[in-house]
């Protein structure tokens, strides 16, 4: 297999003919894809649409895919190295691309059907087709179990009637993976669940974009109303899909923000220390250097989860990786506010960075909720791996 090192400096010099590489202490606020408007919100989208077919043109798309897949066939330490690079340099932002290349291609290796894989998994590598997770409902977000969107079989199709909510990228997406009831009946409410695939065209399907707190747009509701689904569009088995999930959280947990060795917060503090005349100051550089160091064990606990030394790679190590770099983004946020004092409170119209450091503080507050809430991986830790006795359940 190519050597990854050879592998980091093909993909290098690809990278450095067409973009820029980010300063050593860039405030590279690009990877917060700040989107406010519906213009800005589709610009961003198509940019990442445009990037990821440059990319699968070059051969670096889908790296760690198997070939028949749409792949390259290589291993997770040569994506690793791709994503390194990708943070080094001014490119545009793969994160609007939705949850295709990182849970759905999960979940899709792990539980997919032969045809579901060879269907499915090119258009995720290519970028071609876009996908959006459509798990949470109104009253079905950490207590997911309590899910209330049906799926009725109707002959060899299945009908399904239901609302989803905080459904990220919905609007651009061309299938979802969906979580429905298909067994109102069973024993245990684990047990009457299914994941199906869901087109976004369908019929009767109805997506509706929300405002975050930061004004971005990347959040919708999706509105179901007798959408009909083939059986082929199970995605694992019938009412298994709470086990199929699982899989799809944990890969969420731990791949959401992990950080990748960026130093991305290193850079924004400094940067920030330096714009508000802090560099000297005692109790600032304390802090620096907490969210320094804390970015560097992050990159070092990732490395070990990724190469499988952390455990088995399973929940429990998602859940600590989610805790840790959650509490890191927020904190990171907040210094970088607090040490550019008053620019970060007011700013004029054509000075962004105070702006920018606002903006930052809003959009972590999300850190501590997105993939489950910081209280629910602290029950799972506690259960799981301390052995505390369980929570009570209704
Ligand atoms: C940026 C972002 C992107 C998202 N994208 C998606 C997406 O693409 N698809 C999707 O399906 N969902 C998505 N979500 C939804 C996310 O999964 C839920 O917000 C999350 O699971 C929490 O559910 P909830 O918002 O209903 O809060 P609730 O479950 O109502 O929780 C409210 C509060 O109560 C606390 N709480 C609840 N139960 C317990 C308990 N047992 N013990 C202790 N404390 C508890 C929680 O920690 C939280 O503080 C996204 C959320 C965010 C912020």
């Amino acid at each position: 297999m190519l050597d990854v090192e050879e592998f980091r400096l093909s993909v290098r010099a690809w990278l450095e003919d067409r973009y820029d590489v980010l300063p050593p202490d860039a405030d590279d606020e690009r990877l917060d894809v700040i989107v406010r408007t519906p213009d800005g919100h589709e610009a961003a989208a198509r940019a990442a649409k445009r990037f990821q077919r440059e990319l699968h043109a070059a051969g670096f798309a889908g790296v760690d895919l198997a070939e028949e897949y749409g792949g390259r066939g290589l291993s997770r330490a040569h994506a690793r190295a791709l994503s390194q690079e990708l943070m080094r340099h001014d490119t545009p932002s793969l994160r609007p691309l939705g949850v295709g290349p990182t849970l759905a291609k999960a979940t899709l290796l792990a539980s997919g059907s032969e045809e579901q894989k060879r269907r499915f998994l090119p258009g995720i590598a290519s970028g071609a087709e876009q996908w959006c997770q459509l798990f949470s409902e109104p009253d079905a977000g950490s207590d997911l179990v309590s899910l209330r969107t049906s799926a009725v079989g109707d002959g060899d199709e299945w009908v399904i009637d239901g609302q989803k909510v905080w459904s990220s990228y919905a609007a651009d997406a061309d299938f979802g993976m969906l979580l429905a009831r298909t067994d109102p009946d069973a024993a245990r409410p684990h047990a009457g669940i299914t994941m199906f695939i869901l087109p976004m065209d369908a019929d009767g399907v109805q997506v509706r974009p929300l405002v975050d707190v930061t004004g971005g747009r990347h959040f919708n509701e999706v509105f179901i109303e007798g959408a009909r689904v083939a059986a082929e569009a199970v995605l694992g088995e019938v009412n298994n899909g709470w086990a199929v999930s699982s899989g799809t959280l944990s890969g969420e947990r731990s791949g959401y923000m992990g950080g990748s060795g960026s130093g991305r917060r290193r850079r924004q503090v400094i940067s920030a220390a330096r714009a508000g005349g802090r560099v000297d100051d005692p109790v600032a550089r304390q802090r620096i250097a907490r969210v320094v160091s804390a970015e560097r064990i992050l990159e070092f606990l990732r490395g070990r989860y990724v190469s499988r030394t952390l455990c088995d790679g399973s929940g429990p190590a998602g859940s600590m990786l989610k805790l840790a770099a959650g509490s890191l983004e927020q904190e990171a946020a907040e210094l970088v506010a607090d040490l550019r004092g008053a620019a970060a409170q007011a700013w004029p119209t054509a000075a962004r960075d105070g702006d920018v450091a606002c903006h930052g503080v809003n959009a972590a507050r999300q850190s501590t909720i997105a993939g489950g809430t910081h209280q629910i991986q602290q029950n799972l830790l506690g259960e799981r791996v301390l052995g505390l006795p369980r929570e009570p359940r209704a």
